[in-house]
């Protein structure tokens, strides 16, 4: 079936391109994936790309309609950045923030709920290396050992970490008209990197970004979820923003060193989301002090941990702070982070902390007797 989707790709030529699909490499035949009458084809569009993206993906879809055998048809839209940008692509208009006469309303409508799912949280940070989904992973199974249903999406996709962490190494199941999430650790998850290959990054425009989040989103068979934790991209450029706006956040965390607290980065953050009106739950002090595995001291490396009372100074709660450890770098990046793989210890309770405290938040009424 991949033969016959290629030739038919091969036919079709994007609006505005010189070549086919596949003669300009906008398809490639490694990543088009199809078996059992499912594809998931990756197109990955120039930044110079004339057209409506949006439009390239029905055209596709319509195109290749025809062929009996294919019965679920997933396409992805990646962006490619050129190497030397003449002048800006034409783009659909981008996102506004939102306007600031509007504050304190709730403006969230436009950001319609994903159906299945009851809540969904961001955790973010203000730069990269922070120990973002490190922490975006502990609280989500954090969150499942306190009795949650809990989704995981990785959203990073500048540099998707969660198939690593999760040590998650096979590709998610197309069934009828969805992506199947892969479950690892009881909890139900999906990553940009399952579509990517890990060898050639891929940067995204932000339109992109919302097309390939809304589908991985909703056309995810998430089934009933109390919770679904979203690992965002780092930073707080355009691609956050829309994202903040585009989908319905009941919360954010942010995660920050304490030195990127004292900084500028994870204010940020906070600002971000101040701005598109989604409550912060919270800033997660991470790579607080450092106990030293030999002598037992503490030592500050990344600086004094005045991170809750930093936290107070800016107006927001301080969740917790989780130590520079060696084993929850281990567990990390062995695949198996450290609320799953010592239970018992106290960074899993940290986590798990903090995870109540996130609970707390989106079930006050439970939390009350
Ligand atoms: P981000 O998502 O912010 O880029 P990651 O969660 O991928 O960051 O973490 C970056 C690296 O730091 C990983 O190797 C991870 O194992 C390690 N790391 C994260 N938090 C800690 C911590 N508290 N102690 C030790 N190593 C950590």
């Amino acid at each position: 079936m991949k033969t016959v989707i290629l030739t038919r790709l091969g036919m079709l030529t994007a609006p505005g391109m010189p070549t086919d699909l596949v003669t300009s490499g906008m398809v490639r035949e490694a990543e088009l994936r199809a078996e059992d009458g499912k594809a998931l084809i990756t197109v990955h569009v120039p930044s110079d790309y004339p057209g409506n993206p949006e439009g390239l993906k029905q055209l596709i879809e319509e195109h290749l309609a025809s062929i009996e055998e294919l019965e679920n048809l997933m396409v992805v839209l990646t962006a490619e950045r050129a190497a030397q940008p003449a002048e800006a692509p034409r783009q659909p208009p981008k996102l506004k923030k939102r306007p600031t006469e509007a504050k304190g309303r709730d403006m969230r409508p436009h950001a319609a709920a994903i159906p299945g799912i009851s809540n969904v949280i961001a955790v973010a940070s203000g730069k990269g290396g922070v120990g973002k989904s490190t922490t975006a992973a502990n609280i989500a199974l954090g969150l499942r050992s306190l009795g949650f249903r809990v989704g995981l999406m990785d959203a990073d996709i500048y540099g998707p970490s969660v198939p690593r962490l999760l040590a998650i190494e096979e590709r998610p199941e197309i069934t009828e008209d969805v992506v199947k999430p892969i479950e690892k650790y009881g909890i139900k998850v999906m990553s940009m990197g399952f579509l990517m290959d890990e060898e050639s990054p891929v940067i995204w425009r932000g339109p992109m970004v919302v097309t390939a989040l809304m589908q991985m989103s909703r056309e995810v068979d998430w089934g009933e979820l109390d919770v679904l934790v979203l690992d965002m991209p780092p930073g707080t450029g355009d691609a956050q923003l829309t994202m903040a706006q585009q989908i319905p956040l009941q919360g954010a965390v942010i995660v920050s060193t304490p030195q990127d607290l004292a900084l500028i980065d994870a204010r940020k953050g906070l600002k971000m989301f101040k701005n598109v009106d989604v409550p912060i739950f919270g800033i997660v002090e991470n790579m607080s002090t450092f106990v030293c595995p030999h002598c037992g001291e503490s030592s500050h490396i990344f600086g004094h941990g005045g991170a809750e009372e930093d936290a107070r100074r800016l107006g927001v709660p301080f969740l917790g702070a989780i130590p520079l450890n060696m084993q929850i770098r281990e567990t990390s990046d062995a695949g198996m982070p450290v609320v799953v793989a010592d239970p018992e210890g106290p960074h899993a309770k940290a986590f798990r902390d903090i995870a109540l405290k996130v609970a707390a938040r989106l079930f006050p009424e439970e939390d009350e007797d």
